[in-house]
This record gives structure tokens, C-alpha cells and sequence, in this order.
């Protein structure tokens, strides 16, 4: 088959979070099973250019139509190791729609993808480009499907099947009518209905995820846990009656990770390579992370967070699980950066406060190079998040024997399983520790049972960290889930 997939990230060249590296893996297994993918991206400013290679021009003027006319783009080709990405470059007014210095982020962040979407639809109707599936993320490119079958479909791309992977239902994109007649779709009164475009919960906007729903032939979120939250829970923020509507094209596909990217045994940014036959040589890695970030050797559990810093994750239960791993006598490690000024603010407070403290580093940034010799080198990963579609964090730790403390969640649900009480997994399938509530005595409850087991039963702990290194989460199974979907919704 051929795929192309569109989205606002792909891992490493464009990385804000997990959706990069959700496109960038679940490509490279679409390829290494036989089918033939094209990645297409905005052309940022600030994107990592020392990922692509051979870049180029791959088409020279389109103009796409925009508002009263039309907008003047290039289209250029690489590769981002290995894979056909294609890059969206606007010009003139519009040229500044992705030279912001960031991916995102701004007020104007709806006209930006809309106009990204219209242009992903111009470039392949007008290069001929057909390929049977086009696989759509998040609310960036919730509007192409309806462009597609509003539009497109009277231009030649009649054949066309859309797949919708929504990564996180908090944010939705969307505003007032202008967007419709910024894309030309026009036709408000159509569009505005309740069982099309209409936001569920402002007056006369647009919902763009909703449209991704309503349109796509077929829907799914990153794991089936959160698939069923999104439904019956309020983590689909108002869009669980959308989902309900539309629930025979619905459904949970668990996220994979890509290891040839994640694997202690490859991986080329960490001291000492291990895997679960030399566990041992962890050991090394947990030294070399001691030296990296000043703190003191000494036998003690190394407890880590990383991931950004947003309500979404739980922030307060991260400083939390700080305060009582000092006081358990742990050191902890963080790796993050903020989502909003408030959270900066108060994690540059904390970092001010610890400094000099030998059993805590902040590192309160982005950096992919760290976060290897963390997962590497740490004990534990606390993932105490009060929503997770599907989280990759715990899914990396697991792969680097570092054992995952989680609130169950979302897609925690479908990948860790509990020391202690899971009953649907016998013990020799369990992985990690979880709770369940948001309140600061459930997570040191976990906290506690995963610290007492490395303290009093070492071997016991190691073990438990070897059974989650051999869980099987790579993109293999995800990926023949996707294909069965690529293949139903074909032409
Ligand atoms: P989300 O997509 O909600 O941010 P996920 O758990 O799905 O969360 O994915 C997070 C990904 O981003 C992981 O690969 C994680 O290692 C990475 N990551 C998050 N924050 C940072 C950071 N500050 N530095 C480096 N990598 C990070």
C-alpha cells in the first residue's frame, strides 16, 4: 500500500513530544513490512535540519488557495534517516506561518495548520500523488478530511481513505467561521451543524478535531483504555457524544516505540550497552548519569521524571515524588520543560532551591541526549499523570529496566501491571507499581512499595525490571493493527 502521513511532528527532526516519535516509528514498521510511506511536515524554522539529508527541491510553485487567493509555496524533499519526508514551505504573508521559532504555541496556531492541511491536499492533488491512505494526527490536520471530501474529492482524489489518530483530546483546535473562508470552504451554515464542524461547546466555532471525526473513515485513539475514557470519561473533553455517533469506525490502537531508537542494547548515547541476559551492566550506566548531573555515588535508588512539565502530567505529584524520595533517602532526577510560564516559574524555583543538594539534579529543558542515560541509569520512572492517552515514558523505561511507578491511566493501564495487586497478570508477567487516585498518599503508597522492595529484596526488585525489559511493545503488533484498518477502509 501507499501511505502518507500527516502530521506537525516526526521524530528527531521535529520532536515536541510523543506524537514525533509516534510518527516517525509507526512509519519506519509501515516500511519494514512492505508498504510504501511519505511523511508530510510543515517547513519550521526551528525544526532540526542536521536530521534530513539529500534536501531539495521536490516541487517548485504551488500556489495554494487561501482566503480571496491563493498562496505561493515550495514543496522540498529528504530523508530523515531513511524515511521520504516532505516539507511545506509558504511564502510571502503566509511565509511566516512556520518561522516562529517554535512548533507552536501562538494565537493564530488554527489558521497555521488549517492553511498547512489545505496546502498537504493542493500539493498532492497538483503532483499527482495518490496514495490509497492518507493517515492524519491530531486536531493540526483535523480539517483535511473534510477539505478532502468537500473538495479534493471533485478534483481527481476520489480514491483517497482517511485514517484519524487522535494523540491528545485537550487540545482541539478550532475558531470562528473566518477558517472556513480562509480554506474556502465557505458554506457556514452547513459546516456549523451539530452533526458536522459545530464546536460542542462554544457558540458558532468550528471544532477541528470534531471534523476529523466526523469525516475520516476511520477513528482511533493511542490506547483502548483511554479509547474508552475518551467515550465515557471526561478525558474526551466534550467530544464523547461525537465518539458515541461515530463508534463503529472507533476504537484504541496501543501506541508501539521504535527499537532501533529505544534499546539499551543499540543504543549508541549511553556508556554501557545491557539488555536483560547482562542486567548487570546497568550499573555502569547509573554511575555515568551520577557523574553527568553531580550527585553522590552512593547505594542509594536513583527515582526519575521525565516529560513535559503541563497539568496534564500530574505536576504537583512530580514534586511530590521529589520531596518523598529525599525523605526515603533517594535521589531523584527530572528531566522537563514547561508548558506554561506558572510551571517554569515554580520548577526554576524548586531547581534554585536544591542546587547544592547531592541527591537531586533539574533539568528543565529539552534534551533527547539525556534522556537516554536517564532511563538508562535510573531505578525507577514515576509517571503520575491525571490523564495519558497512551505515554511513551513508562514504555522506554520498561525497555531500560527501569521500573515504571504509574497512576493507572489512560494507556498506563494497558502497559504496566502491578508488583502487588494486578489480578489479570500473573507475577511473572507484572512489571511496575501503580495507584490510582490523584492524592499525594496513593503515589507515596507506590512509591513506598517499589522503594521497600530495592531496599529489603534486591533481587526480588531486579528481577521485576528484567520481566518489564522483555515486554513486547514494539510497533510490530501495532502496526498489523493499523494495516487491517488501512485495509477495511480502502477503495
Ligand atoms: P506526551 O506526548 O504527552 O508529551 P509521551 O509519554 O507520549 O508524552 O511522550 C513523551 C516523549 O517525549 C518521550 O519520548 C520522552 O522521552 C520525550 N520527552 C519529554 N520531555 C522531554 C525532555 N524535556 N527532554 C527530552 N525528551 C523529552
Amino acid at each position: 500500500m501507499y501511505i502518507v502521513q500527516v502530521a506537525s511532528e516526526c521524530a528527531p527532526v521535529i520532536k515536541a513530544g510523543g506524537l514525533g516519535d509516534v510518527v516517525f516509528g509507526l512509519s519506519r514498521e509501515l516500511e519494514n513490512q512492505g508498504h510504501i510511506v511519505d511523511i508530510i511536515l510543515p517547513k519550521y524554522d526551528c525544526m532540526r535540519y542536521d536530521h534530513i539529508s539529500g534536501l531539495q527541491e521536490d516541487y517548485k510553485d504551488l500556489w495554494v488557495p487561501w482566503g480571496g487567493g491563493s498562496v505561493h509555496c515550495t514543496v522540498l524533499r529528504g530523508k530523515v534517516h531513511g524515511l521520504n519526508c516532505l516539507f511545506i514551505e509558504p511564502h510571502g504573508e503566509a511565509g511566516n506561518f512556520f518561522n516562529r521559532g517554535k512548533y507552536y504555541g501562538d494565537n493564530d496556531d488554527n489558521f497555521r495548520f488549517a492553511f498547512f492541511s489545505r496546502a498537504v491536499l493542493e500539493y498532492m492533488c497538483m503532483s499527482n500523488k495518490r496514495p490509497e491512505i492518507i493517515h492524519c494526527h491530531d486536531w493540526q490536520t483535523g480539517l483535511l478530511p473534510v477539505m478532502l471530501f468537500e473538495q479534493y474529492k471533485y478534483r481527481e482524489m476520489d480514491g483517497q481513505r482517511v485514517c484519524y489518530t487522535i494523540h491528545n483530546f485537550k487540545h482541539q483546535g478550532g475558531g470562528s467561521v473566518e477558517i472556513l473562508h480562509a480554506t474556502q470552504l465557505n458554506n457556514e451554515g452547513y459546516y456549523l451543524s451539530p452533526d458536522r464542524l459545530k464546536s460542542p461547546s462554544i457558540a458558532n466555532h468550528i471544532n477541528f478535531m470534531k471534523a476529523g471525526i466526523v469525516y475520516s473513515n476511520a477513528v482511533n485513539t493511542v490506547s483502548p483504555h483511554h479509547a474508552w475514557e475518551a467515550r465515557f470519561g471526561s478525558e474526551g473533553y466534550n467530544l464523547g457524544d461525537t465518539l458515541s455517533v461515530h463508534q463503529d469506525k472507533f476504537q484504541g490502537i496501543l501506541n508501539g516505540l521504535d527499537y532501533e531508537v529505544w534499546n539499551p542494547e543499540l543504543d549508541e548515547h549511553i556508556s554501557m550497552p545491557f539488555g536483560p541476559e547482562d542486567f548487570e551492566l546497568k550499573a555502569y550506566n547509573k554511575k555515568g548519569l551520577r557523574e553527568r548531573l553531580w550527585l553522590e555515588d552512593k547505594d542509594r535508588p536513583i527515582i526519575a521524571y521525565i516529560g513535559r512539565l503541563d497539568d496534564q502530567k500530574g505536576v504537583g505529584l512530580v514534586l511530590h515524588a521529589l520531596e518523598y524520595a529525599l525523605r526515603r533517602s533517594a535521589q531523584f532526577v527530572l528531566l522537563g520543560s514547561a508548558t506554561s510560564d506558572h510551571l517554569k516559574n515554580l520548577f526554576w524555583q524548586t531547581k534554585n532551591r536544591l542546587n547544592d543538594h547531592p541527591d537531586v539534579h533539574l533539568e528543565l529543558g529539552f534534551n533527547e541526549e539525556l534522556s537516554h542515560l536517564i532511563y538508562a541509569g535510573a531505578d525507577m520512572m514515576v509517571v503520575p499523570s491525571n490523564y495519558e492517552p497512551c505515554g511513551l515514558t513508562q514504555m522506554i523505561s520498561l525497555k531500560y529496566g527501569t521500573v515504571p511507578i504509574v497512576r493507572g491511566v489512560g494507556g498506563l493501564v494497558n502497559t504496566v501491571f502491578d508488583y502487588d495487586h494486578d489480578e489479570d497478570h500473573l507475577p511473572e508477567e507484572r512489571n511496575g507499581f501503580v495507584f490510582h487516585h490523584t492524592d499525594a498518599s496513593a503515589l507515596e503508597s507506590a512509591m513506598h512499595r517499589a522503594l521497600e522492595l530495592w531496599y529489603t529484596d534486591r533481587e526480588a526488585f531486579n528481577k521485576l525490571a528484567i520481566q518489564g525489559m522483555r515486554c513486547d511493545y514494539s510497533w510490530r503488533n501495532p502496526v498489523k493493527q493499523y494495516i487491517e484498518v488501512y485495509e477495511n477502509i480502502k477503495a
